[in-house]
């Protein structure tokens, strides 16, 4: 179970790591494009998921390493909670545990 947890928080790690790149490379920040296409953050490698979100609620998400963007319904209740719902996709907190602290050892805005 506890493995199990940690694959799905390192899957969700990399696929924020991919989105945070994807942020750099439209460089939408700089051109003032008010959305950006980032790839789903659910634990699932499989998944193919692309969601479209503003650039001001991607960089308020982005600053909490325990909160991820995922497809509607999308979310893992065993690891996870939906704290916000959108047009299109869900946020969620990591609950407590592996996968939290997977989040956060890998949270590419941290030193
Ligand atoms: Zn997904």
């Amino acid at each position: 179970m506890e493995e199990r947890e940690r694959r799905i928080g390192r899957n969700e790690a990399l696929f924020r790591e991919v989105n945070e790149r994807i942020e750099r490379v439209s460089g939408a920040l700089q051109t003032g494009t008010d959305s950006m296409t980032i790839l789903c953050e659910c634990g699932n490698e499989s998944c193919v998921e692309r969601i479209e979100v503003s650039v001001s609620d991607y960089e308020r998400i982005r600053k909490d390493p325990k909160l991820f963007f995922v497809h509607s319904g999308h979310a893992k209740p065993e690891v996870e909670t939906v704290v916000e719902e959108h047009e299109g996709y869900d946020v969620v907190r990591k609950n407590s545990g592996p996968a939290a602290d997977m989040a956060r050892e890998l949270d590419p805005r941290s030193d």
